[in-house]
Parts: structure tokens; sequence; C-alpha cells
């Protein structure tokens, strides 16, 4: 109910020439929208997380929508600096893509090219070693495409019956106790993509065809190489994807993902992305300690000249997003009027 009246509340200030009006404020001038995509569906992926997935023709309808609203995209490290040194052309934008996944490579990276847009990767690393797919987000996936059906040999995998498929819910809770275990026997990704293979055995999934497919992977190794070599900017977002709260953990985490994008782009990364938009004040130091210099969220704004730079706020743009949204956004309005802030804390929530 409320996301409706906001919507009809949009509609009605883009109609009465409010977009254009802050759009070429001096306070929408003063201001970065970091944009923030996820994952550009190979198949179906958007159908069974919106909020993750979108389309391909949708990215490609926002690409033309910034070029339609006079938007300036710009490299994200030159926007940072420009926005400190008050310096922004107007209605300035940066595009990022968190994860670096192997669907970016396919989708989204041949539209960005076609419409010659500057973009960033924040990568992380571990699985572009391995070509394997991300253990949670596939168990998440199988049972999503075999909602209908029953489930045989669960209690191999450590799972107790009976066992609802049906929800968001009762498929979280699996995965939920699939991560659990993984976590407490301290598996290693490739031990965690045999349990993956068994949990497709059990749900009739061929698993060597699924893999074969490249979804929910990550770019390779000679992916990553080629799409920095082509003018990407590959940055960091953790080796493992997680942000330990023990200090020389974490840095650690940051250390291995800049010598691996190193080794594979032959660049140095300094911009940071936390991993599930998580994060906490004591980072702040331990990033500036590892020479980051900026890093982002997933708390929904624009980015201002004096705000802190380990916490950028920017726009998760999803499937979910209307057009008239989007373009409130671009325009600054979207912030403005935006009723909830900050990103959910945790790493992992169902949908319903
Ligand atoms: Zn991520």
């Amino acid at each position: 109910m409320l996301r409706e009246i906001k919507l009809a509340a949009l509609d009605l200030l883009r109609s009465a020439g409010a977009f254009g009006l802050i759009a070429n404020s001096q306070w929408r001038r003063e201001r970065l929208l970091i944009l923030c995509y996820h994952g550009i569906s190979l198949e179906d992926e958007h159908q069974w997380r919106p909020g993750l997935y979108m389309q391909a023709a949708l990215l490609e309808q926002r690409l033309e929508t910034l070029r339609a609203m006079h938007c300036s995209v710009l490299p994200l490290g030159e926007a940072l600096t420009r926005l400190r040194s008050r310096d922004l052309p107007s209605r300035s934008v940066a595009i990022t893509f968190d994860d670096g996944t192997h669907d970016f490579y396919k989708q989204a990276y041949p539209l960005l090219k076609k419409h010659n847009y500057p973009v960033t990767v924040y990568q992380t690393t571990y699985y572009t070693d391995h070509e394997i797919p991300i253990f949670n987000l596939t168990c998440s996936y199988m049972l999503w495409k075999r909602r209908g059906v029953r489930f045989s040999g669960a209690k191999e995998l450590g799972l107790s019956e009976p066992l609802d498929l049906t929800t968001e819910l009762g498929r979280h809770r699996i995965v939920r106790t699939l991560i659990e275990r993984s976590e407490r026997e301290n598996l290693t990704g490739l031990q965690k993509n045999e349990i993956a293979r068994r949990l497709a055995d059990g749900l009739g999934i061929d698993y060597t065809a699924f893999t074969g497919k490249r979804l929910l992977q990550l770019m390779n190794a000679q992916e990553v190489a080629e799409v920095a070599r082509n003018g990407v900017d590959v940055q960091l977002h953790s080796h493992r994807h997680r942000t330990p709260e023990d200090e020389s953990l974490f840095r650690r985490e940051i250390t291995e993902n800049r010598e691996r994008i190193r080794a594979l782009t032959g660049r140095e990364a300094s911009h940071f992305c936390y991993p599930s938009g998580v994060y906490r004040p004591e980072f702040f130091g331990w990033l500036k300690k590892d020479d980051v210099i900026s890093a982002t969220t997933c708390d929904a704004g624009l980015a201002g000249c004096d705000d802190n730079p380990f916490s950028l706020p920017r726009f998760v743009d999803t499937t979910g997003r209307s057009q008239t949204e989007f373009e409130s956004w671009l325009s600054g309005v979207g912030s403005l009027v935006a009723v909830r802030k900050a990103a959910s804390q945790t790493y992992i929530v169902p949908e319903d």
C-alpha cells in the first residue's frame, strides 16, 4: 500500500515537472548517483530472485534512459574525485556491478560496450579460480526449480523431513541447514560443490548440464582479464564474499582479493564494496590502513561531497523498480522521497 502511494506520488511529481526541476538543481549537481546491479539473467533467474536479477532487455532500457535524461555517466574513480572537489557535471551517475558474475560478461558487458558507458565491477575472487556455481545461490535456485516436486534423499544430506519446497521460507530453511553444516565442517568450495551435486541428484536435476550453462557462476580468470583489458574497472569485493569481524581476517580478505585482481588485470584495486551491503563502523579504519579509498553500501541515496567515503550510498536497481522510480532516482527526486534508506544488515533474507 505504502509503495503504491509512493509510486502514485512520483507519477504526480513527474507530471508536475518536479523531476526536471530537481535534475537541474544545484543540489543534484553536487551529488553523485551510484547505480548498483547484480545479475542479468541468462535464463529465468529474475523470476527466482527479482531483487538480484533482471533481464537484459530491462538493463538496455535503463541504459537508454540514462541517455534520454542526459545523464553524465562517469568512471567511478573520476566521479568520486570530482565529487570531493565539487566539480561534477550535471546529473552525474556511476554504474557498478557487484560480484563479477559470468552473466555480467555474457549479458551486461556487451550492452555497456554498445552504449559506450564506463563500468566498475566489484569482483569477488574465490570462485574465479574454480569454475563452479556459487553454493548458497545454487542450492536455493535448484530448490526453487523443483518447488512443486517431492524431494528424496534428504537424510543423506543431514536434512530432517518433512521438507517444504513450496514456499520461499521452506526452501530458505533447507539452504540455511546446508550452509550451517558446511560452515560447521569447514568445507572448501569444492566440497560444497559435491553437496550441491547430491542435492541436484535428489531433486532430479542434471548437475553436469546445469554447471555447463554457467548459471550462478562468476567470471573465470580469462573473462576477468578480458573485460579489464577492454576498459572495465575491476575493484574489491573481498576474496570469499565475506567481511569477518576480526581485523586480521577482514584485512586478509582485502589483501587476497587485491592480489588476485592484480594478477588477473595488472592493475591495483583501491575501491571496495561491502559484500551483501553489510558493514560496521570499525571497518572504515581497517580499509584505510589497507589504502582503500572508497567503499559503497546498499543503503539508498545519492552520494554528497561531505559523505564518509567508506559508507557511500547507492541505488540498487532491480526488476521490481518501475521506469518512473528509476527516472526519479536519476533526477534526484527518488532520494528526497525515499521511505527506507538503510539496507538490511543480514546476509540472506527469505522473500516471504
Ligand atoms: Zn556481492
